[in-house]
């Protein structure tokens, strides 16, 4: 199987790179399918999101043609649960969820340490496990909300509490884990296909991607499948993480990543 990516960004929203840029990259490492996911418009994440969606959804349908004979390029969007609506259609969709909203009001999860600390201090007096088990809580309806074919960064909320150090909070605790298996079986009633994302991998922040093993095993025995998005935000880190990607899927009774059917 050749290499592939779904999750990418570019200068259209926070990455570093230019569509064009990430397409003549991934035709120099021999990959056969690229994926676009812009991050949706949406409110609390506006200075991350695409500003421009009529001119980033036509520079990837130019790039379609200009490459074609070269690569397979797909115009997808990641979109949250609080993303505006969006009507124009895309390849596919990655469904995600970021910053918890209650009463009026954004708690960030993935913009720093401090920054989390401060969420799950406001929201939980503290608590971080029952922050993520809130999380959870919003994570379970990705799939209804935003009728996406893949699911990103399931535990997104575990971005900075380390590699199994448990920075914040255990992730093998019953409870977290009884919500992520809720998360994960209300998900997949709608979505069966589940990414291993390196994100925190190419911003320094982890070594290993998410999900965490025992989501991978609760997505295995419900019946769930696994994918690759490496959520690149520059072309050095374009398949960053695949290799991790394809040994975890094996080791965990998948076989393979699964591909879109687009
Ligand atoms: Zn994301
Ligand atoms: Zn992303």
């Amino acid at each position: 199987m050749g290499f592939f990516n779904y999750h990418t960004h570019t200068t259209y929203c926070d990455g570093k790179s230019t569509p064009e840029e990430i397409v003549l990259e991934a035709i120099r490492l021999g990959m056969d399918t690229i994926g676009f996911s812009g991050h949706a418009p949406c409110p609390g994440a506006e200075d991350y999101s695409v500003r421009d969606l009529e001119g980033y959804n036509e520079c990837v349908e130019r790039l379609k043609d200009k490459y074609s004979d070269k690569i397979r390029i797909l115009r997808g969007i990641e979109r949250d649960i609080f993303a505006y609506d969006d009507n124009h259609d895309y390849d596919y969709v990655i469904g995600a969820f970021h910053n918890l909203y209650v009463d009026g009001k954004f708690y960030a999860t993935d913009r720093s340490p401090a920054i989390i600390q401060e969420s799950i201090n406001e929201l939980c007096g503290g608590d971080a496990e029952a922050f993520a088990i809130r999380y959870m809580g919003f994570a379970k309806d990705i799939a209804r909300v935003t009728g996406c074919d893949i699911i990103a960064h399931m535990d997104l909320v575990t971005k900075f509490n380390g590699d199994g150090e448990n920075k914040l909070f255990d992730v093998r605790s019953e409870a977290y884990l009884a919500a992520v298996k809720e998360a994960v079986d209300e998900n997949m009633k709608l979505c069966r296909l589940f990414e291993i994302n390196a994100g925190a991998i190419s911003r320094g922040w982890r070594k290993t991607p998410y999900p965490d093993p025992a989501i991978l095993d609760i997505i295995h025995d419900a019946g769930g499948k696994i994918t690759f998005g490496s959520d690149s935000h520059a072309k050095e880190t374009l398949l960053l993480g695949f290799d991790q990607a394809e040994e975890l899927a094996k080791k965990h009774g998948f076989g393979a990543l699964t591909r879109l059917v687009i």
